[in-house]
């Protein structure tokens, strides 16, 4: 950090040509890239040098190196030959100093002030003809870019042949699973695609709120024959979240009404919820009819489709992130999605704002999962290595063992006694939630147990612990011992 570590020795007045060089050069490199690979690749690089046929070119952090030399040095060289036709050669140099040393390196956010605002997704209605309302579908949701692994393959698969056959085979179609785990975003990609193969097609994706509100609109201006009559003309009828639908019974009504006639026009209903239709608390003649096609989960992703969905969302958020962050991040998280993307978020923002290229430490930061560890100095690399790593599932096992004094092989086996069940179904459920372990790896580490009993088994336990306080509070101890709270 200090400037006894600066290695260039080259008086003031030079510097200031070299600087208003090199700005000359970033200004004819700037506009052939995406401003935020700009930012995190030029960030308080420098002109360290020139001779007669050589610039030394200085870079903050050893990591950009490589990408430098490939991606860089070629329009580098060129647009420097624009401008001193001499120059044959570019040399890199890594000087940790260029860090924020305005001296010497440009601030890009003064010499290049544009902004690009970021692309909020829009959540504006729009009217369809007969003025049913929909929730504008969101582009950004597209079936091409949502990432497959084993816990939404089936939902996934389901949706693209509903897609390409709405009202077929698959009607209705009904995912569920957590929240943050890439429902909606399946219910409207499955909707854009469709209307991409047909645009004229009514496609209305509504959620079981929205829905709600539009009947209880119609009750009290007494217009639900007119409701009623519209949502029949719907081709596609997408609704969000039907869980919501509970309690509600006049919507449950209607919405039992508008289904049975999209259906028997083979009309394509897609639904969403939390849970399984059976454990939804809604009329059981809605519950049956919505278990009459296809029903699949998503649940939450493994270690390698996390990392995969990182790597989509960098690229979506024009976001450069070394790999190695992405992997930081990817083992350092479990289950939703969309804390993923909060992580990505705070990122984007840190190096928008604070023009700091995410490094682990920052990004560590950022999840407060920074070790305090004075052993953890910075690696040959420039990252920080983090020790503390994150419970596997044999710590989960042990942790749940000990707490409940049962033995790890009675959880696993077969037994039904209480005393082994509660803390089996814990294990389970603790084991699908914080660390994304999937239903049918659960079911073959406990004695090969079929996915649905271990699907059967979570959910049960997680509605006792809603009930049952000490059951809750056991949980929470062993989530704290083991640091997944
Ligand atoms: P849910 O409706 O199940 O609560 P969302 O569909 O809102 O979840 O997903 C949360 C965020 O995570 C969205 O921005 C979505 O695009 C993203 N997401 C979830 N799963 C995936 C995936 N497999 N691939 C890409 N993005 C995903
Ligand atoms: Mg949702």
């Amino acid at each position: 950090m200090s400037s006894a570590s600066s290695s260039a020795v080259l008086p003031a007045v030079e510097d200031r040509k070299l600087q208003d060089l090199w700005v000359e050069v970033l200004r004819i490199l700037e506009p052939n890239m995406q401003r935020s690979q700009f930012i995190t690749w030029f960030r308080d690089t420098a002109l360290l040098g020139k001779d007669n046929t050589t610039i030394i070119v200085g870079l903050p952090l050893p990591m950009s190196l490589n990408w430098h030399m490939e991606h860089y040095r070629g329009p580098t060289l060129e647009a420097i030959q624009g401008l001193d036709s001499t120059i044959e050669k570019i040399v890199y140099k890594v000087d940790g100093a260029l860090k924020d040393n305005r001296e010497r390196s440009i601030d890009l956010l003064i010499h290049f002030p544009e902004l690009k605002k970021r692309k909020m997704p829009g959540r504006q209605e729009v009217k369809m003809a007969e003025g049913i309302i929909s929730k504008i579908l969101n582009p950004r949701y597209s079936l091409e870019r949502f990432i497959v692994g084993s816990g939404n393959r089936l939902a996934h698969a389901a949706c693209q042949a509903v897609s390409i056959n709405p009202g077929d085979k698959y009607n209705p179609l009904f995912l569920y699973g957590d929240v943050g785990l890439g429902k909606t975003h399946l219910l409207q990609a499955t909707g854009n695609a469709i209307l991409k193969t047909m645009p004229k097609a009514a496609v209305v994706y509504t959620t079981s709120e929205d829905f709600t509100n539009q009947v209880v609109e119609a009750i009290r201006t007494q217009k639900m024959e007119k409701l009623r009559t519209r949502y029949r003309k719907v081709d596609v009828l997408i609704i969000d979240d039907v869980q919501f639908l509970a309690n509600k019974e006049r919507t449950q009504e209607e919405f039992f009404h508008t289904f049975n006639a999209l259906y028997e026009d083979n009309k394509q209903v897609i639904i969403s919820a939390d849970r399984p239709p059976q454990e939804l608390k809604l009329d059981d003649r809605l519950v049956s009819r919505f278990s009459r096609g296809m029903i699949a989960d998503v649940s939450a992703p493994d270690y390698e489709t996390r990392l995969a969905i990182l790597v989509e969302k960098t690229q979506d958020f024009e976001l450069f992130l070394d790999m190695k962050v992405l992997e930081f991040i990817a083992e350092h998280t479990t289950g939703s999605v969309r804390d993923l993307e909060g992580i990505l978020m705070q990122a984007v923002a840190q190096y928008e704002l604070e023009q700091r290229m995410p490094t682990i430490k920052s990004i560590a930061e950022i999840m407060g999962k920074l070790t305090q560890n004075p052993m953890d100095e910075a690696n040959d690399t420039g990252f920080e290595k983090v020790v503390k790593k994150r419970a596997t599932f044999q710590d989960l096992m042990e942790s749940t063992s000990r707490y409940y004094s049962v033995s790890i092989q009675d959880m696993v086996g077969t037994s039904r006694v209480h005393e082994i069940l509660i803390p089996r179904q814990i294990a389970m459920y603790l084991g699908k939630k914080h660390l994304g372990i999937t239903y049918v790896r659960l079911g073959e580490i406990f004695s090969n147990r079929d996915h649905t009993t271990v699907m059967n088994a979570v959910s049960k336990i997680e509605r006792k612990a809603h009930n049952d306080p000490n059951l809750l509070r056991e949980m929470r101890a062993i989530e704290r011992e083991l640091e997944l709270v």
